[in-house]
């Protein structure tokens, strides 16, 4: 396979090679913390390149440096169409710069390199330009007041739009461009100034593009970029008395950790949280399409994904069907670095990670759980896990009820669709879920009683700008994406004058 590998860009091999700090005030900027944080190639477990471990003091500075140009004005005081004009320029450097934001993408994360190329910076592309269009659509509204008034006095009343100020991203590892960028484009389309952490595992490509946000105009400490842990730098960042939001993505834990210091200063948050999603086939669904919709729904970027479909519950007629073509369909994946333009399924983002799906899998195995493997990883190097079905999974075992965010999905025999619907819903979690069927009365049933922020119809993990995303229960509170989207990056004003 080693033929097929795309060669790395020298630009690639540059940025990867250069001592990287944080950036702050528009320019890199040294940390205070001696501390450096190894980023690894997950195919071949070696370092390729380290980031600062911000310390709080570094964290600051660059908060600071987001208030300074909010109180300035640089950035939300300039006209809606002249931000919308930055934004969709910077959009256009992203483009350019695709091979390279890719490559380095494949590089820190494992993904296949055709993935970076064309769902993470293709994504990433569309969601910039969607959200570079809300600039100029912001808009209050004007209200006739309600109560009585003296004889002559004459009022008018409406709203305004403000950004909120200086706002915090924080960023998991398994999407770091496109979760960056969902936390960025609506901040800077809002008028906000924004401190963007990406997780330690994978900094690099919001590092790279922050560069471009500079050369596409946007001013300096508008865009600023701190590289480091959880707990100093993340931590810093969300108790940071000028941060006026924090819209996080990352694991159920985390986000209660930040929504309990959120609540101390009464700020604002979003968060995208885990997910065990479910997807119900019904007997009369179409074979072909389950199969390739639920194997893309469970397998894309190997399971990493917090809207992948992990639990499919079959009704019986179709089971033994779903089952063989699952069967075949895996055997046939080639497992692989990203690199390779011909591997289906690549490394796990990290060592850590790795072992914590194997734990999920030795568990199964040693109760005895029927699993079917795929293809194994071509080195002990790499952070590889087969692609894995478990078929009927005993309901006291881990992966029927834990998030896996691996190549593992469970395939369960169910008497009847509410059967399906019982078990789907019997989850602290509520991302996203489907269900598979050629009866319209029944999609559109299930569509309603399914308890997930999305629920498609012979479709899972669809995502897309202009849909609002996000989840219920102990996935998350709060929605991004769609037409009302810079809502949440912004302040209502009530304004009455009377004339
Ligand atoms: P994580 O919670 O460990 O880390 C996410 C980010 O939070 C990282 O940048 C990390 O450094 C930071 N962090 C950790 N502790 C912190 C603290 N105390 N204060 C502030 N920041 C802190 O999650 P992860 O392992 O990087 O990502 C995987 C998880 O993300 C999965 O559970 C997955 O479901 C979830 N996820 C959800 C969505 C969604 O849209 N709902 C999307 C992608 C991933």
């Amino acid at each position: 396979m080693s033929d097929t590998q795309v060669a790395v860009l020298h630009s690639v091999q540059q940025f990867l090679d250069r001592q990287h700090g944080l950036w702050i005030e528009g320019q890199p900027s040294a940390s205070d913390s001696e501390k450096r944080l190894d980023i690894y190639n997950p195919a071949t477990g070696q370092v390729i390149a380290s980031t600062a471990d911000a310390s709080a003091q570094d964290v600051d500075r660059a908060v600071m440096s987001g208030w300074r140009a909010f109180v300035a004005r640089s950035w939300c005081g300039k006209l809606p169409a002249e931000r919308e004009r930055i934004l969709l320029r910077f959009a256009d450097l992203v483009e350019q710069h695709t091979e390279e934001l890719a490559q380095l993408e494949t590089l820190e994360q494992g993904k296949s390199i055709n993935i970076s190329r064309a769902f993470e910076v293709g994504c990433t592309l569309n969601w910039m330009r969607y959200t570079a269009g809300l600039t100029t659509k912001i808009s209050g509204k004007t209200l006739d007041l309600s109560i009585p008034m003296p004889q002559g006095a004459r009022y008018q009343a409406w709203t305004r739009k403000e950004p909120i100020g200086v706002v915090a991203g924080i960023v998991p590892w398994n999407f770091p461009l496109l979760i960056g960028m969902w936390k960025v484009m609506p901040a800077l389309a809002a008028g906000c100034s924004i401190v963007i952490k990406p997780s330690e595992t994978t900094p690099l490509t919001l590092l790279r593009v922050a560069e471009l946000a500079s050369e596409a105009g946007i001013p300096d400490g508008v865009f600023n970029v701190v590289t480091g842990s959880g707990a100093v730098c993340g931590a810093a960042l969300t108790n940071h008395p000028h941060i006026a939001k924090v819209s996080f993505t990352g694991s159920t834990a985390t986000g209660k950790q930040i929504a309990r210091s959120a609540a101390d200063r009464l700020m604002g948050v979003t968060l995208e949280l885990g997910g065990k999603n479910p997807a119900i086939v019904l007997k009369d669904a179409d074979p072909s399409w389950v199969i390739e919709g639920l194997m893309t729904g469970s397998f894309l970027n190997q399971g990493q994904v917090c809207a992948a479909s992990s639990r499919i519950y079959i009704e019986a007629p179709l089971f033994d069907t779903v089952v063989s073509g699952f069967e075949q369909a895996v055997k046939s994946l080639s497992v692989g670095p990203g690199m390779s333009q011909e591997a289906h399924i690549n490394p796990l983002v990290s060592r850590a990670h790795c072992d914590k799906v194997q734990t999920f899998l030795d568990e199964a195995q040693s109760r005895q759980a029927e699993l079917i493997t795929g293809n194994r990883g071509p080195n002990d190097q790499g952070y590889y896990v087969s692609p894995t079905l478990v078929v009927n999974p005993d309901a006291s075992l881990r992966l029927t009820r834990e998030e896996v965010f691996g190549p593992v999905v469970n395939l369960v025999r169910v008497a009847d669709g509410e059967e399906a619907l019982r078990l789907a819903n019997d989850t602290e979690y509520g991302l996203t879920a489907s269900v598979w069927t050629q009866n319209i009365s029944k999609a559109l049933e299930y569509t309603e009683r399914l308890q997930a922020g999305t629920v498609w119809v012979n479709s899972h993990t669809l995502i897309d700008a202009n849909l609002p995303f996000g989840g219920m229960k102990q996935s998350g509170t709060g929605r991004d994406f769609g037409p009302d989207w810079l809502d949440g990056w912004c302040e209502t004003k009530s304004v009455c004058v009377r004339y």
